[in-house]
């Protein structure tokens, strides 16, 4: 059976990076008939950010990937009514599906009130209820490590009773101390090893009455993986190939901390384990912990899982993509961001696919179905996959494109009326009545998508290009007018003025406006951009934008000439 899981920790805003695993856990699971679980790793108090979890959820939900198990969201409260952070779709996310269905997959073990602690017993269509947000779903439940804590602790227990891991009693302040005296220039951060055990206070080197002492007199103390000496910890990456690290050069990683909540290697150790994970599939990053996740796994007589670590997403300027750097180069880190920004769906997932995956053949462009039958780990690239991101919006245009007209325009009304049209003076609440009319005339803004969609690569941009189809300009761009309105252009621009105002408004259509122009600047005997250009300045502000005469047909004859006569004044 093959199971995997993607593990995130709520500690902030999913990553587009996390994104991409969660996707290749995806991918994996469904090209084997395999199980996708979402497992919340919560352990760390300190670092657990509220929101971070719905984000989690929304996020995935949004990208389309399901997870077979794990906590599912129930959203009945209008609080998250925001369509803005319920992601990229119009319709807003109140209940988060996933596909339901094979057999055996339902029901949950125990499960219980995150805050509280409280458990819960009620059963209904094998899904029980965590809190009100929280469904899950599969019976390797709970899918939340807050809610697995005695588990770990037992496990802890066993460590220690197998003399693999030893109870350590020193304090902040005397491991500092350790780490002066030994701190040298190629060593300043001195790990807690061998020696350090030697000289520090813990359960090996006290004798266990004295230990037991401690213990009941309530001493702190954490849990400490006894590493072995000398050793080389050997394994097979399914995408890396074989690795091997010397245990010298590894901590006495603690397992459980003084607050009694495990580490994250040894909950997810756990887990994975008891989940019945085949194939731990994560971020290059989380390399360096596998040799002490062998060992636990050696030393609970378990059989690891198989191993794949993904290549490092990189900036395009050379370099992990750190936030930092991601901020520097105008790229957008939050998956979360890409839901506001309204990015398509699609292409962010083809993209992220492509982020370290290749199927070959140099394809590019495929469906989730696509991937799904084609995954595999084998063309999983070891080196640092560059995110790059003028790709990414290239696929988002072809995308986007694809769409028909309606359908994006109904989108954008809904951007329009969440947060209003651009600039300054239009935000949602100062709509005049004329624009609310035009954005919620159907015909209007699907006649803009279809002179605007080849030139903007994503759907707020149409309202940035589309801008003086709501408003006149406020002013005209200053190079095209140094170009373009010479001494002269005012009579010929009044010219065309007048024609077109004389038309009944039946023939103010795309063709009859061009043909006139033609008529003028034959008159005049100039050449078109003569015209043209002066025409395009005073109508839209700018001296580029899309098809001039479709655009005029869509403002409409009163409008075009009021703009004209300002123009010419
Ligand atoms: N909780 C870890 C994370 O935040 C999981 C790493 C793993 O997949 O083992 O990415």
């Amino acid at each position: 059976d093959i199971r995997v899981r993607f593990a995130p920790s709520p500690t902030g805003l999913l990553h587009i990076g996390g994104l991409r695993t969660a996707l290749y856990n995806y991918l994996f699971a469904r090209r084997h008939g395999g199980t996708f679980i979402l497992r919340i790793e919560d352990t760390d108090q300190a670092r657990y950010v509220e929101e971070a979890e719905q984000d989690i959820l929304e996020s995935l939900a949004w990208a389309g990937l399901h997870p077979d198990e794990g906590p599912v969201v129930i959203s009945e409260d209008e609080k998250s009514s925001d369509a803005d952070a319920a992601g990229g779709k119009p319709r807003k996310i109140s209940k988060i599906e996933y596909d339901a269905g094979e057999a055996g997959s339902e029901g949950s073990a125990v499960d219980g009130d995150q805050q509280s602690g409280k458990t819960t017993e009620s059963t209904e269509n094998g899904t029980r209820k965590a809190n009100a947000q929280t469904e899950y779903k599969g019976t390797f439940g709970p899918y939340h490590q807050s809610k697995r804590r005695e588990r770990y602790a037992e496990i802890a227990r066993q460590l220690v009773d197998a003399g693999h891991a030893y109870y350590a009693f020193d304090t902040v302040g005397q491991i500092e101390k350790m780490r002066e005296r030994l701190r040298t220039a190629d060593n300043p951060v001195p790990k807690y090893d061998a020696q350090t055990r030697m000289e520090m206070r813990n359960s090996l080197t006290m004798d266990a009455r004295q230990m037991q002492e401690m213990i009941e007199e309530g001493a702190e103390y954490v849990v400490r993986l006894k590493i072995p000496a000398g050793e080389t910890i050997r394994f097979d990456d399914l995408v890396r190939g074989p690795v091997s690290f010397e245990s010298d050069g590894l901590d006495d990683q603690v397992l459980l901390k003084a607050d009694g909540l495990p580490t994250y290697h040894l909950a997810n150790v756990v887990d994975d384990h008891e989940m019945a994970v085949s194939h731990v599939i994560r971020g290059e990053e989380w390399l360096s912990s596998a040799p002490k996740h062998i060992l636990l796994y050696r030393y609970l007589g378990w059989e690891p899982p198989s191993m794949a670590h993904l290549p490092l997403i990189m900036s395009p300027s050379g370099g992990k993509l750190s936030k930092r750097k991601a901020e520097e180069e105008g790229i957008p880190v939050n998956v979360r961001d890409y839901r506001r920004e309204r990015y398509e769906r699609d292409a962010v997932v083809n993209f992220l696919a492509l982020l370290g995956w290749s199927p070959g053949e140099d394809r590019e462009e495929m469906t989730l179905e696509e991937m799904t039958s084609e995954f595999s780990l084998d063309r999983v690239g070891k080196s640092g996959a560059i995110f790059d991101f003028k790709k990414l919006l290239w696929f988002n245009e072809h995308y986007m494109r694809r769409r028909s007209d309606e359908e994006l325009a109904g989108e954008l009304e809904m951007i329009i009326q969440e947060r209003g049209l651009p600039g300054a003076e239009s935000d949602v609440k100062k709509l005049s009545p004329q624009q609310q009319a035009l954005i919620e005339d159907k015909d209007f803004l699907t006649g803009m998508v279809s002179l605007l969609k080849e030139r903007v690569s994503r759907l707020p941009e149409f309202l940035d290009a589309g801008r003086f189809f709501f408003e006149p300009p406020a002013e005209y761009d200053e190079k095209a007018v140094k170009k373009g309105w010479k001494e002269g252009t005012a009579d010929r621009v009044a010219r065309y003025r007048d024609r077109i105002s004389a038309l009944d408004s039946a023939s103010f259509k795309a063709a009859e406006l061009k043909s006139i122009l033609s008529e003028v600047i034959e008159e005049e005997g100039v050449g078109f951009g003569k015209l043209m250009m002066p025409l395009r300045i005073a109508v839209t502000g700018s001296g580029s934008g899309p098809d001039l005469f479709g655009a005029l047909e869509l403002l409409g004859q009163e409008e075009v000439v009021r703009r004209l006569d300002t123009a010419i004044d």
